[in-house]
């Protein structure tokens, strides 16, 4: 797996050798996940620069590396001395301050920025990466199962969205893919509301938008309901957004252009009069990060391919009253899509 992922990296970057230093690259490339380490590509070996801390791990994790002791030689001594020359590196994940300090040292390298190589080739999922995606989707799904047992006038946003995240530690999920957004009442009209000290009151939307991680992989979905009965104007604005949400998935499938799903959407929000109230773009992939490419979006040039996983999820938000967001996590196969997200998508009304 990670040999392919290397051999795909090459095939974009004729250079000689290719410096990771982002924690969630190093994974991806070496299956590493320890804090503090470099891997450094080269066409003859692959190596890991790391010190004592991470010496058992490394051997452990990537078994496809040459461990080398940091404390004794450094990627950039490794390269000055094996007279490397065209180097590649991930200039989106270094400040300016360790560029400079890193460039200062070379001697006769080309330094050459393949942030955008990797995030191209991110963008297709490999059967590991989908299987736990998967995963990370169905905790999620239990998680939501659960939480709207617990939903009920007079509890907090914090303390159900505390409950939430305990359940999916529980289902064996490591951490969240983002702070849950639990958004109640007026303040559902914040499209990334996180939770507060708000309680729940009878006839409230509430907007639940949260993912975990699973071996490194996101999930991510989101569900309004409501507390108690809703009124017309809310089922009105739900049915929407169900509608929108609904058009876009059916328009999923590979050779699609990302920027025509998120037109599903949009059309049928902008018809119903709510289109200024529909700020975002439909949705994103994900991966080890919360938000990667493609994006789906009106000015996404992007296209989708069977491999990619994206989120179809538009929403209505209006000022002084609440909104409503659905959001799936779909996975783009040949001929549509196959959604990772099981809830149901009816309005709950708790
Ligand atoms: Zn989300
Ligand atoms: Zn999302």
């Amino acid at each position: 797996m990670f040999a392919q992922r290397i051999q795909k990296l090459w095939d974009r970057f004729p250079g000689d050798a290719v410096l990771i230093t982002s924690p969630k690259n190093r994974y991806y490339y070496s299956g590493f996940t320890g804090t503090d380490a470099a891997l450094l590509l080269t066409k003859k070996e692959n190596l890991i620069f790391t010190d004592s801390r991470y010496h058992i791990q490394a051997k452990e994790q990537a078994q496809d590396f040459t461990l080398v002791d940091s404390a004794a030689c450094s990627p950039v001594d490794f390269i000055n001395q094996n007279h490397l020359e065209h180097i590649g590196f991930e200039e989106s994940e270094m400040s300016v301050c360790e560029y400079q300090r890193m460039s200062g040292k070379f001697q006769h390298v080309v330094l050459e920025g393949i942030s955008p190589a990797i995030r191209e080739q991110r963008k297709m999922k490999d059967a590991f990466e989908i299987e736990n995606i998967r995963t990370a989707a169905a905790i999620a799904d239990a998680a939501f199962s659960y939480i709207i047992k617990e939903i009920r006038p007079g509890r907090t946003e914090k303390e159900l969205a505390l409950c939430l995240e305990f359940f999916m530690r529980r289902q064996g999920a490591e951490g969240l893919s983002f702070e849950t957004i639990f958004a109640s009442g007026q303040r559902s009209a914040m499209p990334h509301g996180t939770a507060s000290e708000k309680p729940l009151e009878t006839g409230d939307f509430v907007t639940m938008d949260f993912g975990c991680t699973y071996h490194g992989y996101c999930s991510d979905m989101t569900r309004t309901v409501t507390v108690g009965k809703a009124s017309p104007k809310q089922k009105e604005i739900y049915q929407i957004v169900l509608a929108a949400q609904h058009a876009a998935l059916e328009t999923v499938r590979a050779g699609a252009a990302a920027k025509d799903i998120d037109a599903a959407a949009r059309n049928i929000i902008e018809e119903a009069g709510y289109g200024k109230n529909f700020g975002h773009g439909l949705g994103h992939s994900l991966g080890l990060d919360i938000h990667e490419r493609p994006s789906l979006s009106p000015k996404s040039e992007d296209t989708l391919s069977a491999g990619m996983l994206i989120t179809d999820e538009p929403g209505i938000y209006l000022e002084g009253f609440g909104g409503v967001r659905i959001e799936d996590l779909l996975l783009v196969t040949e001929n549509g899509c196959e959604d990772f997200t099981l809830s149901a998508k009816e309005l709950l009304e708790l």
